[in-house]
């Protein structure tokens, strides 16, 4: 259905991979790290050898019957999303939780008239942007007591359906990927500027629904700044907020929807405000003997009204295995951008403060695009390509992240870092990485991430790095963070949020889901646990 096929089991497309050239250097360093000399490559799943049961939905309506896909390609596809777990089953041809059927809507009726018919049937539905959730927001594990699961992939909703010069905004469908809505606000010389790391295989829906951040580390952090108006079509009816630049009345129509994950509808189109395009930027790196003052110049600047766009703070080991400095200590990865004014002022200020905390900026040579900051960042950008190469080899590369105020931010990052590596000790029986960057920061804390590798058991790869993330997340939890920053809920962090959840907005919140989905079809298990035919 898809004209270029996405690959069913992996990051990219089917003509997209990581080169031998580019993989060399990073399997170098796992070979190092973890003192083996070779790594046993197990090959990709492909499609006749997969575990897939057969669909239980076999006939569909006149009215739809064109858009629904029930083959082997489509439903393994729609299997997963694209974390390590996802993968590590990915590679041993579990595909027993397959979508029964995949449908593609054209326009807002095929959605309308696709969870009529999943209503009618009993059919739970699964909205599909691009499948780049890593916290099971797409996977259709689902308990309820439902005649099967239909996925509605949004691929062919994604135009630009108007523009408004005077206000800045456009009115966007939600199944647009991102650099397709980059290329289209081009032709109208404005831009969004949401660059999450899943940029390339996101959808501006998905943004939405699971509150994506973007690459702004201050200011414009989330989706949510964006978002003017959403239209959204739950099984009772349409909801469509008013368009408005802000609004005083009540509790806010879209702050509810946002961050809802499919749990009560399918987000079909929104209104969002653009910018001008970026005319002035300027970037640094900035490196610190102590990882703690790293953490305090990191401080001052976030209190200090600076907000720069760019302002990752890299731990040494992170910055080591990326390739983008020699170990020996953090780097602050530094950057400011704006439409309208020169910012290297701003940079002054900014690297000036970062001296009073000790740091130093790195020679002129080694800034900019091809020395510390870009190879950190060729790193992050194909990043999401390594994967299948790491997980056929064996390794397990998983990534959690949290927000914290700053008053319990020391007290978490040294109790999550220890806990994991104990975690990864205790589970696969030798030692493994654990690193930290800062993703995103507020005057009030920052938003830290942290990356695990290990070798686990071949066998159990998938269970074993549940493990260790159940240590993680209990440790994040305790030192008073939050279950996700930014990589949303799911199936996965669901025991998390509730607990973190308070009880009674818990309750109104599955009140509110009777009332906008009261058969219970709409991604069962996600925000709410109480699915259709639970005790
Ligand atoms: C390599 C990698 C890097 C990532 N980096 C970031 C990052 O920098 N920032 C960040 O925030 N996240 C990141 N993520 C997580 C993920 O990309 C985000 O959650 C993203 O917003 C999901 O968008 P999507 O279109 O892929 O949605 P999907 O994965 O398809 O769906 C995510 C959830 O939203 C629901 N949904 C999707 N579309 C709609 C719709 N139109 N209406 C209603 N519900 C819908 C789905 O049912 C599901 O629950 C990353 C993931 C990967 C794999």
């Amino acid at each position: 259905m898809t004209e270029r096929r996405r690959k069913f089991y992996a990051w990219g497309f089917e003509d997209q991979s990581a080169t031998p050239e580019e993989m060399k250097p990073v399997l170098d360093t796992w070979h190092r790290t973890f003192e083996v000399d070779a790594f046993d490559v197990k090959p990709a799943p492909t499609l006749d050898t997969i575990d897939m049961p057969e669909s239980r939905i076999t006939h569909f309506p006149e009215a739809i019957k064109d858009i629904c896909r029930t083959d082997r390609y489509e439903r393994a596809l729609h299997s997963y999303g694209r974390s390590f777990l996802d993968s590590a089953k990915m590679f041993r041809g579990d595909f027993r939780n397959a979508p029964d059927v995949v449908a593609y809507p054209r326009n807002e009726e095929d959605v309308r008239a696709l969870i009529d018919w999943a209503g009618d049937i009993g059919a739970a539905v699964i909205p599909f942007g691009g499948g780049s959730s890593v916290v099971g927001g797409v996977n259709p594990e689902i308990n309820g007591t439902y005649a099967g699961v239909v996925t509605i992939d949004m691929w062919y909703l994604n135009k630009i359906l108007e523009f408004d010069p005077v206000s800045r905004s456009a009115r966007v469908q939600a199944g647009v990927y991102g650099p397709d809505l980059e290329t289209q606000l081009k032709t109208h010389n404005v831009t969004l500027r949401h660059y999450p790391q899943s940029f390339e295989l996101s959808t501006l829906g998905g943004w939405i629904a699971t509150r994506a951040a973007g690459h702004y580390a201050t200011h414009g952090t989330y989706i949510d700044d964006y978002v003017e108006n959403i239209r959204m079509v739950s099984p009772s009816g349409i909801s469509e907020s008013r368009r408005l630049p802000a609004s005083g009345a009540g509790p806010s129509p879209d702050r509810y929807v946002m961050g809802t994950e499919g749990s009560v509808g399918i987000i079909t189109e929104a209104w969002i405000r653009v910018l001008s395009r970026i005319k002035h930027k300027a970037s640094k790196t900035v490196t610190f003997a102590e990882y703690d003052q790293g953490v305090e110049a990191v401080r001052a600047i976030s209190q200090a009204g600076l907000y720069p766009a760019n302002c990752r703070l890299i731990d040494a080991l992170e910055a080591k295995l990326t390739g983008a400095f020699d170990g020996s200590r953090p780097i602050l990865v530094l950057g400011y951008e704006s439409s309208h004014y020169p910012v290297d002022h701003l940079m002054d200020l900014t690297v000036e403060l970062c001296r009073e905390f000790g740091g130093t900026p790195v020679d002129e040579a080694e800034q900019g695009r091809n020395s510390v900051a870009g190879q950190w960042r060729n790193a992050f950008i194909r990043g999401p390509y390594y994967r299948e190469h790491m997980t056929s080899r064996g390794i397990c590369r998983e990534t959690f992240e949290t927000a914290v105020c700053w008053n319990n931010f020391k007290e978490l990052h040294s109790s999550v870092i220890e806990t994991v590596n104990a975690a990864i000790k205790r589970v696969t029986g030798r030692a493994g990485t654990v690193t930290c960057r800062f993703t995103h920061v507020y005057p009030n804390g920052p938003a830290p991430y942290f990356t695990f590798h290990c070798l686990p058991d071949r066998e159990r790869m998938g269970e074993q790095c549940m493990e260790i993330k159940i240590a993680a997340y209990d440790a994040v939890m305790k030192a008073g963070g939050t279950i996700t920053h930014h990589h949303a809920v799911g199936r996965l962090h669901m025991p998390w949020y509730e607990k973190q959840r308070p009880a009674p907005i818990g309750a109104a919140f599955t009140a509110a889901k009777k009332s906008l989905d009261p058969k219970s079809i709409m991604n069962p298990g996600v925000i709410i646990s109480e699915q259709r035919g639970n005790p």
